[in-house]
């Protein structure tokens, strides 16, 4: 059995070695380091894939999130609700621009925004809510499109972790993640479903004016060379990032299928244990796309069985290990923690595995075999 790695991107790049190195070499040959043909081509691609009117690239998911807020144009004070239980960037740049985050509970089954905890949040202040698609499954999107139609409010996607994942309506219809909001921000950080070898991140909408703004907003509020009509910022996706993320978008389908492949795998092993809850896994799936699969170890000591995988040379790791709420920079002394149920269990109890498109049968079944034996 190969060492299990927590992602395995050295593997993957040997698969598709070889293109990669005439995209790169393209971009060296034209020294269009920036802004270069390359990253329209890749543009165009994502748009067509994702089947949204506009993306534009940046620099980072960061950037992306907060580009996409600056878009809004919201006013200091102005509070924008998320969720307790995920990365930071997200709350990070709701407070850079001025404006109030608003934390709210999750949801204990798919770990993500509770649309009645939002309901309860809106208050006339309220401007926009970011729910986040975390660990590749699709939030509530239907409710949270129906509470910010009632109560005229943007919904910005954050997707970092759910690129390539499809929402179905009750009605049937399906869209990909990040075409369901106002606006939304993905991130191409390189152990992401769709990763680039440094940094890079793209905002998409299908608002067109939304879309000619932002496009001003990423290049220094400038509209006409040298004319500055916003305060923008400069942030860029560099063409040798483009040139990577154009070969590996062609297999995003294909690693999020082998991500869900070994998904159903662990959790066809791990379903019938008492202390084990594996992730909640719509109908047919499709709405998850495993940035990470997480367990939730009930009645049982976590933290110990991190130890116990990592004795065996199996890696894990703990998404996230303290809610926001409890952050020092973001602590509220008006807010009370058990507002937060779910999310102060949560981050005692989560664990997220090894996940990436090549994880192999045998070292699935030797994880599965240790978390086992680590119960008996
Ligand atoms: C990775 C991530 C980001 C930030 O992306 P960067 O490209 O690292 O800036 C934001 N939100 C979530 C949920 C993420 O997982």
């Amino acid at each position: 059995m190969d060492p299990i790695k927590m992602v395995d991107l050295k593997t993957q790049y040997n698969f598709i070695k070889d293109e990669i190195a005439v995209g790169m070499q393209e971009v060296l040959n034209s020294t269009s380091f920036i802004n270069g043909p390359v990253v329209q081509e890749f543009q165009k691609d994502l748009e067509s894939y994702l089947d949204v009117k506009h993306v534009i690239p940046c620099a980072s998911g960061t950037d992306a999130l907060q580009i996409a807020l600056m878009g809004l144009k919201l006013q200091p004070g102005d509070e924008v609700i998320t969720a307790d239980f995920t990365f930071a960037a997200t709350v990070e740049v709701i407070s850079l621009l001025k404006l109030k985050p608003i934390l709210v509970d999750v949801n204990p089954n798919t770990f993500n925004i509770d649309p009645l905890a939002i309901e309860k949040a809106i208050n006339p202040k309220t401007k926009a809510i970011i729910p986040v698609h975390l660990f590749g499954q699709v939030a509530d999107m239907e409710q949270i499109l129906a509470l910010a139609k009632k109560h005229n409010l943007f919904v910005v996607e954050d997707n970092a972790q759910g690129i390539g994942a499809d929402y179905t309506f009750s009605n049937g219809t399906i869209a990909k993640t990040g075409t369901l909001g106002h606006v939304s921000a993905t991130s191409f950080f390189p152990s992401k479903n769709l990763g680039a070898y440094g940094d890079g991140g793209a905002i998409f909408t299908n608002d067109d004016d939304l879309a000619q703004f932002i496009r001003g907003i990423v290049n220094h509020g400038m509209y006409k060379r040298y004319y500055h009509d916003e305060i923008g910022v400069n942030s860029r996706l560099d063409a040798i990032q483009a040139a990577v993320l154009k070969v590996k978008l062609k297999y995003l389908d294909f690693y999020n299928e082998r991500r869900k492949k070994a998904g159903l795998h662990y959790t066809k092993l791990l379903k019938d244990h008492s202390k084990i809850l594996t992730p909640f896994i719509k109908l047919n799936c499709n709405s998850h796309v495993f940035h990470q699969y997480t367990l939730r170890i009930l009645n049982s000591d976590r933290d110990a069985l991190v130890n116990h995988l990592n004795i065996n040379q199996i890696p894990c790791g703990v998404y996230y290990p303290v809610p926001l709420h409890k952050q020092k920079a973001y602590l509220n002394p008006k807010l009370d923690s058990s507002a937060f149920p779910v999310t102060n269990q949560l981050v005692k109890e989560v664990i997220s595995l090894p996940m990436h498109s090549e994880l192999h049968s045998d070292q699935i079944e030797y994880i599965c075999n240790t978390i086992l034996g680590f119960f008996n």
